[in-house]
């Protein structure tokens, strides 16, 4: 049976866009593939609010966390764990054997830039990876406050942000970073598949510097073949799931940048209010998340059970994360949900559990 789905991606995902998959094929090096590749290039420029490069990547988000610190990482990385995604980093740092470092915080808090500033003042590191939105806590990290810090105290530190569970959902100004990634089965609501990444001029002029980017997860074979072949990749991307992209793109330029982030907040703002009536919030006051909402799940109500009793009615939210299972709930209010939803979804949830 179809659930209506409430998690951290992927995301529901509307019939027209799944339809736009079914277009009839060709190949990566026509004509076709170009023009579809500069499309996607241009349409997320005016999404992103970029003049920056944006790339296209056939793979999921961590492809790009992967390639981006191979690109970059030559003294050491210092990564900013206050979750399991932002743990991911650090695992990524090690298992490439990239010097690192890492700052690490209770689950359910936010890094500060102060942290970041006493860390960074070791001298010991060149790049800092940041995670805008911890999808496993709730978390929403005060970002673009680092990153003014970083950028008047170091500023030739790399800034990278993995902005999965948030970009096109909250508002993130991309400028001010060198790499900010997505994948597309969370706030653009596509099937998973694809990621893509704003990237400044300096980061690939860095990377020229850098030995051993890999192959595919090299950022200037990417630039190169944007630039040479116009929008296309060195090897096949994903051809379905690029119309799907360049469709859905339109419908968000349609809605409006304002009004997109307004309606995710507004979604947030429900969400966080119910749970505060019959739960708690679980993250740090003053950093909930603008795109996923965790509760604390203080009255011992199983998780699980609600979720199959959720799944009767066609709907599904998702368990706490990690070691974070059963003692917290996550609703996702992310991609083309509706207030409307939010509250189909609340008012199931009131139903099953007699609020
Ligand atoms: C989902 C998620 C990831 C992993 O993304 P993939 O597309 O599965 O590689 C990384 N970071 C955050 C914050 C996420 O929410």
């Amino acid at each position: 049976m179809k659930k209506k789905l409430f998690i951290p991606g992927p995301t529901e995902v509307l019939p027209e866009v799944l339809q736009a998959q079914t277009k009839p094929m060709f190949g990566h090096r026509m004509k076709e593939a170009s023009v579809l590749g500069m499309s996607i290039i241009n349409k997320l420029k005016k999404v992103l609010e970029t003049d920056q490069y944006v790339i296209i990547w056939t793979g999921s988000g961590s492809l790009i966390m992967e390639s981006s610190i191979r690109n970059s990482v030559k003294k050491g990385v210092l990564n900013t764990v206050c979750g399991s995604f932002s743990d991911r980093w650090h695992k990524m740092a090690k298992a490439n054997g990239l010097p690192n470092g890492k700052i690490e915080v209770d689950w359910g808090k936010a890094i500060k830039p102060e942290m970041v500033n006493t860390e960074l003042s070791s001298g010991k590191y060149d790049v800092l990876c940041l995670t805008h939105n911890e999808t496993s806590t709730g978390v929403m990290n005060p970002t673009e406050d680092i990153a003014d810090m970083v950028h008047d105290k170091y500023p030739d530190i790399f800034i990278l942000v993995d902005a999965v569970s948030s970009l096109t959902g909250a508002p993130l100004d991309v400028n001010k970073f060198d790499v900010v990634l997505t994948s597309t089965q969370k706030c653009v609501a596509l099937p998973p598949g694809l990621s893509f990444c704003s990237t400044s001029a300096r980061f690939f002029e860095r990377a020229e510097t850098v030995q051993n980017r890999g192959l595919y997860t090299d950022f200037l074979q990417m630039k190169k073949y944007i630039d040479e072949r116009e929008g296309q990749t060195p090897s096949t991307p994903a051809l379905s799931l690029y119309n799907a992209l360049d469709f859905q793109l339109d419908r968000i330029l349609e809605e409006g940048m304002t009004n997109r982030y307004k309606r995710h907040a507004d979604m947030a703002h429900r969400t966080r209010a119910w749970v505060e009536e019959h739960f708690e919030i679980f993250p740090e006051k003053g950093y909930e998340s603008l795109t996923v909402t965790v509760g604390t799940n203080n009255k011992g109500v199983s998780i699980a059970d609600l979720n199959k009793k959720l799944a009767e009615k066609g709907l599904a939210i998702a368990n706490g994360y990690g070691k974070l299972k059963e003692q917290t709930f996550r609703i996702a209010h992310m991609g083309d949900l509706k207030l409307s939803d939010i509250d189909e979804v609340l008012g199931a949830i009131d139903e099953i559990l007699g609020h």
